[in-house]
């Protein structure tokens, strides 16, 4: 059998289960109260069977056998009563045990909503000590065990809810102490230990009434600090009643001793619920906003991807990537109010590929588009970083030069010039020939309106096309 860490942790849960077990009995048997509130072994061999899974079921019915017979060993029965006891009673522990493991369904789900926690309450906590306490009560008493003052019944139901109590105490303080580092669980006990206790002296020293106060409490512990608060709240409330029971503090006093254990064990298993829910449902809702947040950020990022898509749709032209006839125009705008606000300068100019029909009509449209790309490129190289070039439709192009004259731009405009006037293109079709032809024109002061501009530039080049093609106009 190969072991795992968890079952190491099941395997040191043994002594737990035992060492709680003889402290009950010991706490049953200390009078005046001849009774327990709380069995927390029943509580141990869940989280031994949640731990271990399948094979926690014989530590279960190791540890129940030990506790029960060293039990009655201690209580004065012979080693055969004793031995008995163990080997009769282990297997129902172990039922109940597993019962409640069953019960627990995925125990990552376990206490994760308030569906979790209705399975919780009804399956873990109440059913599987229904259908198991009887037989045990049953077999204590054959073995010789004394009946309760009060009788069977009382016997009987002061151990079923001992057992609830002990599984609806435990199994939320082992899921607390999987999931919080132990700093952080150290500081919360202690704050939530001081916020229990404070009803509970308020109650003892000025009034009996002031016990209602510990609702508020733990309400405010739930709403707080959620489940783990609760889970803490709870645990911490049952050891305070149980310190109570022990100094002849507590509520027994208003009815019948083991009653009153019941009806104290029934008090915490209601109480303790109440919290759980809050903590639970606050928790849900903290869920779903912390979704709906990761929603709403997903569709937003998503949104703006679509949205810069869109601009560079808006503002680029597919076919050479450079700017289209709309982002020039914003541009150009940008640029003219610049140098009208700043008194400065900018050229324009609009170049032309020459005879491009022909390419077309000799090669085809691909080859066309070809050339187009190659000329883009080209023209993008040999001017500087700050200059802007656009595709202002067909095979006609713009460059805006920020901070020149058109003397300045004639540099980049003549290596363009000569470039593509004596360089072959590469296509698919071959190495082809071609030419521009360019006009340029400069930014001529605050009274130089843009059409004024453009027409400008426009005429310039038709010269250049007028006087051979393969030149610059200006
Ligand atoms: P010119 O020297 O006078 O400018 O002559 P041209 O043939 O270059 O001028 P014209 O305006 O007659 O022809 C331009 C051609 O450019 C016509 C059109 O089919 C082609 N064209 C426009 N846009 C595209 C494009 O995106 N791809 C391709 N392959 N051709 C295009
Ligand atoms: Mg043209
Ligand atoms: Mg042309």
């Amino acid at each position: 059998m190969t072991t795992t860490p968890r079952y190491h942790h099941a395997l040191l849960l043994v002594p737990l289960y035992v060492s709680l077990a003889w402290l009950g009995m010991w706490l049953a048997a200390k009078p005046p109260s001849s009774l327990t509130v709380v069995w927390l072994p029943s509580g141990i061999g869940l989280i031994m069977l949640l731990l271990a899974g399948r094979r926690g079921l014989p530590l279960v019915l190791l540890s129940s056998a030990i506790a029960n017979a060293g039990g009655w060993l201690y209580f004065g029965g012979s080693w055969g009563t004793a031995l008995l006891a163990g080997l009769l009673l282990a297997p129902f522990d172990s039922l109940q045990s597993w019962l409640a493991w069953r019960g627990c369904g995925a125990p990552r789900r376990l206490l994760h909503d308030v569906g979790g926690l209705q399975r919780f309450f009804w399956r873990v906590c109440l059913l599987p000590p229904l259908l198991t306490t009887w037989a045990m009560y049953l077999i204590n008493h054959a073995l010789g065990a004394p009946a309760t003052a009060q009788g069977h019944l009382a016997g009987l139901a002061m151990m079923t809810s001992g057992d609830c109590l002990g599984l609806f105490v435990v199994t939320p303080l082992y899921l607390v102490l999987r999931e919080v580092p132990w700093p952080r669980l150290a500081g919360l006990t202690l704050k939530i230990a001081a916020l229990v206790a404070l009803p509970l002296l308020l109650a003892q020293g000025v009034h009996p009434w002031l016990i209602w106060l510990l609702g508020l409490t733990l309400i405010y512990v739930a709403i707080r600090y959620r489940i783990v608060g609760s889970s803490i709240a709870v645990a911490l409330l049952t050891l305070a009643s149980l310190l109570l029971l022990l100094s002849e503090l507590g509520p027994q006093l208003a009815y019948e001793h083991s009653l009153s254990y019941v009806a104290l064990s029934l008090m915490i298993l209601s109480v303790g619920l109440a919290p759980h829910c809050i903590g639970l449902v606050i928790q849900q809702l903290d869920d779903v906003n912390h979704t709906l947040e990761q929603r709403v950020a997903e569709r937003t990022r998503a949104l703006r991807e679509v949205q810069k898509q869109l601009e560079t749709m808006a503002y680029s032209d597919s076919l050479t990537g450079l700017g289209n006839r709309h982002a020039f125009y914003i541009r150009l705008q940008e640029e003219q109010e610049r140098a009208t606000r700043r008194g400065r300068r900018f050229a324009l100019a609009l170049l032309d590929i020459d005879h491009f029909k022909r390419i077309n009509d000799s090669y085809g449209h691909q080859t066309g588009d070809e050339v187009l790309r190659a000329v883009a490129v080209l023209m993008q190289d040999s001017v500087r970083v700050i200059d802007r070039v656009y595709r202002w439709g067909g095979e006609e192009f713009m460059i805006i030069f920020p901070d020149a004259g058109a003397d300045d731009a004639m540099v980049p405009l003549q290596r363009i010039c000569q470039l593509i006037g004596m360089q072959p293109v590469t296509t698919a079709k071959g190495e082809l020939y071609t030419s521009v032809s360019i006009g340029v024109t400069e930014f001529a002061g605050r009274h130089d309106a843009i059409d004024a501009l453009l027409g400008r530039v426009d005429a310039l080049l038709y010269q250049a096309k007028r006087d051979g093609r393969n030149r610059i106009a200006r």
